[in-house]
């Protein structure tokens, strides 16, 4: 399938491009320009340009490089039919996501992929995925922030890595995958929707810290955060609440860090179907304090990353609560 498209890869490292080092594990070191060379059948599919962003294991990736990745697809916009990603994948998941809210309204697909073994290993997937990416990436339909892996192609806030060491890596969270591959045909389940403009963001706040309860966890943890952090995502057990309810210390402690000003948002640390603090008794008081607010079915990656993209526009808690509360993406129900 020749097609006229023009598409740009833009290679970030991962172990898609690693190399054994001398020290023994695997590092980064393969460019762009060799991972096209690994798989030249993409040369039948369309006009490709690479572009060597860094060559980073994604472990050490964060907000400064999702901002290069954005700035890069931003200058390229009107140049290109659409973006391959190569990426790491332990922190894909929040790459595919952090993209969806700075680059919305994208009828250009941007398609992040990677690999669970570099591109010279004998037995890799990195070919087929990388191929994958590419054939997405130029079908007519597609469109949005994505991240094709194995026969999936799965939406940037619904991609989720779920297993550390077999090829069918990622899974669609609780929602429908925008499309399948049956060997290497693309059989799409999510049509492109009707969009207004594209939209870029790059301002991002870091400042949200991720606070996994576990039984008997201690109170005092939330005023020691209070120095650093302007949102708490507080991972809870079940459909939600807070230990103790509403006469325990945590509560306390929650107010506390609202009165502050501060943000806190519920979500769960069980993988499907999201939170709902309104059912149990441990639960429903905490969602009466200002600033509050509960994640529904939205992914733990994609809550944290929507809440550094909305803190990064506005210094206004109650503006910063409508942004996370709008959907974006089908990031929730
Ligand atoms: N540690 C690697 C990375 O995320 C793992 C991988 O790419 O599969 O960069």
């Amino acid at each position: 399938m020749q097609t006229e498209k023009k598409i740009l890869l833009i290679a970030t490292g991962g172990t898609i491009a690693s190399r054994p080092t001398e020290q023994g594990g695997l590092a980064p070191a393969i460019t762009s320009e060799e991972l096209l060379n690994c798989v030249p059948e993409l040369a039948d599919l369309c006009h490709i340009d690479a572009l060597q962003l860094f060559n980073l294991d994604s472990t050490s990736m964060g907000p400064a490089q999702w901002q290069a990745i954005v700035r890069t697809v931003r200058d390229n916009y009107e140049s290109y039919d659409g973006f391959v990603v190569a990426h790491g994948t332990d922190t894909m998941a929040y790459t595919a996501a952090a993209l969806s809210y700075m680059i919305q309204n994208s009828a250009k697909p941007v398609v992040l992929t990677g690999s669970q073994k570099s591109i010279y290993n004998r037995d890799t997937d990195a070919r087929n995925n990388l191929y994958r990416a590419f054939v997405y990436a130029v079908s007519p339909d597609a469109w949005g922030v994505q991240l094709v892996f194995d026969s999936k192609v799965i939406l940037g806030t619904r991609a989720r890595k779920t297993r550390t060491r077999s090829f069918n890596a990622f899974s669609s969270i609780d929602y429908p995958e925008t499309a399948a591959f049956r060997d290497l045909r693309l059989v799409p389940f999510l049509r492109r929707p009707e969009m207004p403009p594209v939209q870029f963001y790059e301002r991002l706040d870091p400042n949200v810290f991720v606070l996994r309860l576990t039984p008997g966890m201690r109170a005092d943890i939330i005023p020691l955060l209070i120095p650093y952090y302007r949102a708490l995502v507080i991972e809870s057990f079940g459909v939600g609440g807070l230990p103790g309810g509403e006469r325990g210390e945590m509560f306390s402690a929650l107010q506390h860090w609202c009165r502050s000003g501060r943000l806190a948002v519920f979500t769960t640390q069980v993988p499907h179907e999201g939170c709902d603090m309104a059912v149990y008794e441990v639960g429903r008081a905490v969602l009466e304090l200002p600033g509050v607010m509960e994640a529904g079915d939205m992914m733990p990656e994609a809550v944290a990353v929507k809440l550094m993209w909305a803190l990064g526009q506005s210094a206004d808690r109650e503006k910063v609560m409508e942004l996370f509360e709008t959907p974006v993406q089908w990031d929730v129900e």
